[in-house]
């Protein structure tokens, strides 16, 4: 059956990066379809429920300053908040929560149904409707058919998942969830390259049945930090306590006892799994000098005594994960509530992927989160509003928008996904970023919410609130610069303190605010002056103490600017570039760049080859 209303999108998958590309291509106007699996899964937290931490969080926020949801949710579930790297400088700092799980799933569904422009419908997609070489709708399990301009697949782990628990494996998508397999064999048949990945997640413990007595205590940050920039900590749940414990060597002897039986270390898995998050058992297997390794205990919510252990994802035997969660202290009369378990999936090479996300061999079709080979809701979180709001430019007939790496840590993970490859599930870290200091989490607002706006993603509550930030932020900084303080005077007396010696001749504040023993509130107080909003002084501060290496990768951006953004033709031909070598000339066959810049960033491409590109565009220009 055909349903008769034609969609301007169709995203199918309600995970992370579902909800917000379908978010953000309602946002913009455009009548969009979210198909899911099921509606109660709307925003489900497969693994971890945490959002944001060291290079996920400047996602968060970015997204936020598109106008996204992930933010918003996390500031209205989050039962503990801290500020990581809070004593570093500004370009590595985050803001990590711990979330309630059912909480941020209502709060992202609430969202959902109040958004106008937004058709919800509970089915799962097994096709895709091709005409003329191009996506134009998907067909769901009972044979409805949907229509669309494009087409956001955002399905993560479901595509052909396999679920392990120590030898034994079956079916799934995530525990309690059926996988895709109708929809893997369909994508399978179009000449996109498919690989396997895997992820894993820890079992789960019944608070009920753990000593907290015997473990670190780890308390939130006072005063609470906001996860959006329109964030208000009132609207923050009850908080609560997270705890420390520790594996031992009698763990690790457990641990390894299971070898024999575990699917990562006897082939029956063969995808690859996340570096930076190993199971317990890699770790035991990969560090063997380690007694011991740091656990998490963190609470699932608060009306659930159910807890995640972090640190300690398996998916060794079902006995040998009991023995080894017992040998831990604090844990020896634990309930395991859920068995750890592995998922194996399907993800497709997003160097198939343009920078907006469409696929490149099936106009109309884009993919988004953990099918192109990322793993994290903030990684595909971000993704989904890339695609979704460039179906939406689609079906609008604009062109596309991408964020350049400079810009956006969105530009940063897009622009490695296409240039680079995956080979194992990707995260965002901020060493990935070149431009760290540019890209903090404390101005996204100010680095993306003009364009969001342009784009048609903001809306007028967020825009006021971003134009008083940064208006007040300008106009601070210009009463900061405009107060003198001259030595001898009652100011120099209330200041020279705070410097160590006296002043030798007058300063301005905002000269004053670039010493690193001088603070924002401290200054201001001594000359008593009042402190401006804590965004708006924040703003201030990082502007006087950075200013310098910020103009300097200013200037670095700039004149990198000219070389990222020369073109490079879509059918360019490799073959035809003189001094080439093959090898270099099969990488960018392989990768197809679209400017010399993303051409310098393709691996074994040198500075001499880019040299010899320039000298053939100039030739055939
Ligand atoms: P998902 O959140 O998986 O959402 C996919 C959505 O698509 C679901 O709503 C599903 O019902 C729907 N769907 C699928 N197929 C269809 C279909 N044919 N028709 C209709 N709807 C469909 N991340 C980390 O950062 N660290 C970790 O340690 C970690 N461990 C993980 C462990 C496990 C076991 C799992 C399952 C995930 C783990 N993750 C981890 C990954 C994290 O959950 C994902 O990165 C994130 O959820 C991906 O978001 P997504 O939107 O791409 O996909």
């Amino acid at each position: 059956m055909d349903f008769s209303k034609r969609f301007g999108v169709i995203v199918v998958g309600g995970g992370h990066a579902g909800t917000e590309a379908a978010l953000a291509a309602a946002r913009m106007g455009v009548d969009t379809l979210l198909l899911t699996h099921n509606i109660e899964t709307l925003g489900q937290m497969s693994c971890n429920p945490a959002i944001g931490g060291i290079g996920k969080s400047h996602l968060v926020r970015e997204i936020d300053a598109l106008g996204g949801a992930m933010a918003r949710a996390t500031d209205r579930a989050g039962i503990q908040f801290r500020v990581l790297n809070a004593r570093k400088g500004p370009a590595v700092r985050a803001t990590r929560a711990q979330a309630d799980r059912v909480l941020y799933k209502a709060a992202i569904r609430s969202m959902l149904e109040n958004q106008p422009h937004l058709t919800l419908f509970q089915q799962a997609v097994d096709d895709l409707i091709i005409e003329q070489d191009r996506c134009v709708g998907v067909v769901t399990t009972m044979g409805l058919r949907f229509h669309a301009q494009a087409v956001v697949l955002t399905v993560g782990t479901f595509l052909g998942g396999r679920i392990h628990i120590g030898l034994d494996n079956e079916p799934g998508g995530r525990a309690g969830d059926p996988p895709s397999n109708a929809l893997s064999r369909r994508l399978r048949e179009l000449p996109f390259r498919v690989d396997r990945l895997k992820t894993g997640t820890p079992p789960r413990i019944d608070g009920n049945s753990v000593d907290f007595s015997v473990m670190e205590q780890q308390w939130g940050d006072d005063p609470l930090p906001v996860m959006s920039y329109l964030g208000d900590v009132a609207e923050h749940p009850q908080q609560v306590c997270c705890y420390i414990t520790h594996t031992n060597e009698q763990t690790h002897d457990i641990i390894r006892s299971g070898f024999d039986r575990s699917p990562m270390f006897t082939g029956v898995i063969e995808g690859v799994g996340p570096r930076y998050c190993p199971s317990i058992e890699d770790k035991v297997n990969r560090y063997p000098d380690k007694d011991s390794h740091q656990i998490f205990v963190e609470p699932e919510g608060l009306t659930t005594h159910e807890l995640y252990p972090n640190g300690i994802s398996t998916s060794l035997p079902f006995d040998i994960q009991l023995a080894a969660v017992r040998s831990i202290r604090g844990f020896e009369q634990a309930h395991i509530t859920r068995p750890g378990y592995a998922i194996e999936y399907d993800y497709f090479n997003p160097q198939d992927l343009k920078h907006s996300l469409e696929t490149r061999f099936m106009p109309g079709l884009f993919f988004a989160g953990q099918i192109n080979g990322t793993t994290g809701y903030e990684e595909a979180g971000a993704q989904g509003l890339l695609a979704g709001l460039n179906a939406a430019r689609m079906a609008q007939d604009q062109e596309c928008w991408f964020p350049q790496r400079d810009e956006a840590y969105i530009g940063v993970l897009v622009d490695d996904l296409i240039t680079l490859g995956t080979q194992e599930p990707y995260r965002m870290f901020t060493s990935r970023a070149e431009y760290r200091l540019l890209l903090r989490e404390d101005n996204a607002d100010l680095r993306l919410t003009e364009t969001g706006r342009k784009l048609g993603l903001v809306d007028d509550q967020r825009w006021a609130a971003f134009c008083a930030k940064r208006d007040g932020a300008v106009s601070d900084a210009e009463r900061l610069r405009s107060h003198w303080v001259r030595p001898g005077t009652a100011d120099a007396e209330a200041v020279n303190p705070l410097l160590g010696t006296p002043l030798a001749h007058e300063y301005n504040l905002m000269d004053l605010l670039k010493r690193p023993e001088v603070d924002y509130p401290t200054l201001l107080g001594a000359v008593g002056l009042p402190l401006a909003d804590a965004a708006v002084a924040e703003q201030v501060e990082i502007l006087a103490k950075y200013a310098g290496y910020i103009e300097r990768q200013q200037g670095e951006v700039a004149r990198l600017r000219a070389a990222e953004t020369t073109p490079l033709p879509a059918d360019l031909d490799y073959g035809q570039v003189s001094g080439l070598s093959n090898e270099v000339r099969q990488k960018l066959e392989a990768v197809r760049p679209t400017t010399l810049g993303q051409a310098g960033r393709v691996p074994g491409v040198t500075p001499a080859a880019i040299s010899l590109l320039l000298v053939h565009l100039k030739k055939t220009a």
